[in-house]
């Protein structure tokens, strides 16, 4: 078998590169060591960046988590008894969340896949990349006993932190970052009404608590407990008894209890490989990095490499152009140490640790006090929990179109900004015209190449910029 770009791992990764790439006419195949069922029954991540519902809308995959998702505009901390709103839309100009399962979004994906004609083999075994140096490496794997190759000219390795991705680089060519939390979570899934409408992080002297959904009758709980703790060794009683003793006292009075229809012990790791990519090779998402649950950021972060991935496979397939490649793994390291920092940081701040009697104890109660009083602290929380941009591959085009037209610098960074006053494009544009269509669709720009809307979104720029080829040189922009 042959195709473009082969995909190792089904999960969110795999599965949301493989349709970006559908819907931008390039061919891929998964192959998934699962089955199914198996991938769909895992219950993992739930809140969602603007970035990733961005781009599952973009790629047709937003009819469900439109009808379903649960936008939540803030967020709460728990600590001291008390318990402190952090107003995420109102400290991001307006950016929010969204809390819709990974299990629902792997399933919109699988559905989405399966309705346009998608390859995905389940139950490969075996997966082996070969000449990940040449131009043409291969994906070896057994199906049902039998030998399978799958000649293509990039692979994908989405396959998780257990994958054979990571393991195909050669010895000495990755460096790898660590570090494991003494601590783990301990989550139960319950058909329950949610304790709050926004997810409510607690810190208490008996240790970390989290009180998440995943829709209005599906509760997700979880307290901290040793990274080796026998889960076998908690009842559902224990569980929300523990749970009801670490949050305030109005909030554990409003806790409905059920019967568990999930529990499970997550360790908490922060992890990162570099670089992403060797050869014809690239990691994306748990097979480069991994990230403690505590900021949100894991399923987020995969979202942002495969955005990244596949803005330099789509140039490579329409221009020949194999800049975005060879920048990838640069591009989506910048953002992947920036949620690292972030995720580590949540940690450290909610989590009872080893010296919580002491001077670490002392630091973080004062963090705590500060984080909770001052806008500055709590903005710099809001625009990380929300998700940072996606730095767009436009940035290096305006800086292109900078040098070569001498249009002013100041007009140039306006455009980075969030809004400016009007774009005006004057010569030619090229691109798949459907594609272009989209993005006009979304972003109010008509034929002629001008936005007719005086104040547009960033999102919108970059979304038509992504889409579309500008020659250098027409591009005027003009600042608010
Ligand atoms: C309890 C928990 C809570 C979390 N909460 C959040 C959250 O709130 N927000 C958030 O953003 N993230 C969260 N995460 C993290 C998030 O779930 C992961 O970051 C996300 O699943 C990464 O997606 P992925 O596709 O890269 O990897 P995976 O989901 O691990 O998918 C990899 C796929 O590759 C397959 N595979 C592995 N090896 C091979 C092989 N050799 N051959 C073929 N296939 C292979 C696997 O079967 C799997 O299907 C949470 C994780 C856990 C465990």
């Amino acid at each position: 078998m042959k195709t473009q770009v082969g995909i190792i791992g089904g999960g969110p990764a795999g599965l949301l590169l493989s349709q970006i790439l559908h819907v931008n006419g390039i061919d891929s195949v998964i192959l998934e060591r699962q089955t199914r069922a198996y991938v769909l029954g895992r219950i993992r991540a739930g809140v969602l960046e603007q970035g990733l519902t961005d781009t599952l809308r973009r790629v047709d995959v937003g009819d469900r988590l439109d009808r379903e998702g649960q936008v939540h505009g803030g967020v709460n901390l728990a600590f001291g008894g008390r318990m402190v709103r952090i107003d995420l839309e109102g400290l991001t100009g307006g950016k929010t969340v969204t809390v819709y399962g990974q299990t629902e979004v792997t399933r919109d994906l699988y559905e989405a896949r399966d309705a346009m004609g998608g390859v995905i083999i389940d139950e490969a075994e075996d997966v082996t990349p070969h000449d990940l140096t040449t131009d043409t490496p291969a994906l070896s794997y057994r199906k049902d006993g039998e030998a399978h190759r799958i000649e293509c000219d990039f692979v994908a390795a989405c396959d998780g932190f257990h994958g054979v991705g990571r393991q195909s680089f050669p010895s000495g060519s990755l460096k790898t970052y660590e570090k494991v939390y003494p601590f783990g979570w301990l989550g139960i899934l319950s058909r329950t009404k949610p304790a709050n409408h926004e997810l409510i992080y607690g810190n208490h002297e008996r240790g970390f608590v989290l009180c998440s959904m995943r829709a209005e009758r599906l509760s997700r709980y979880y307290v901290q407990v040793a990274a080796d703790e026998d889960v076998d060794a908690w009842s559902d009683e224990r569980f929300w008894d523990e749970l009801c003793r670490r949050l305030p006292e109005d909030v554990a009075a409003g806790i409905e209890q059920g019967p568990s229809i999930e529990k499970s012990l997550t360790p908490l790791r922060s992890f990162v490989a570099e670089p992403l990519n060797y050869g014809r090779l690239f990691l994306a998402g748990d097979a480069g990095h991994i990230v403690p649950p505590t900021g949100a950021k894991g399923l987020n972060l995969a979202a942002s490499d495969v955005h990244y991935l596949s803005e330099g496979l789509i140039s490579y397939y329409g221009s020949g152009d194999e800049s975005g490649l060879r920048a990838y793994s640069e591009r989506a390291l910048r953002r992947i140490w920036k949620a690292e920092r972030f995720s580590w940081w949540m940690t450290m701040l909610m989590h009872k640790l080893a010296d919580d009697d002491g001077f670490g104890g002392k630091v973080q109660r004062a963090e705590l006090d500060y984080l909770t009083g001052s806008q500055a602290a709590m903005t710099a929380l809001a625009e990380n929990y929300v998700g940072l941009p996606y730095y767009p591959r436009s940035r290096d085009f305006l800086n292109q179109a900078s040098s070569s037209t001498n249009r002013s610098a100041f007009q140039l960074r306006a455009a980075l900004r969030p809004s400016f006053s009007r774009i005006e494009l004057n010569s030619s544009i090229s691109g798949d015209d459907s594609r272009l269509a989209r993005a006009m669709a979304s972003s109010s720009i008509d034929r002629s190449m001008t936005w007719r809307t005086p104040i547009i979104s960033y999102e919108a720029l970059m979304s038509f910029l992504l889409y579309s080829t500008v020659a250098a040189g027409s591009l005027a922009i003009v600042a608010a």
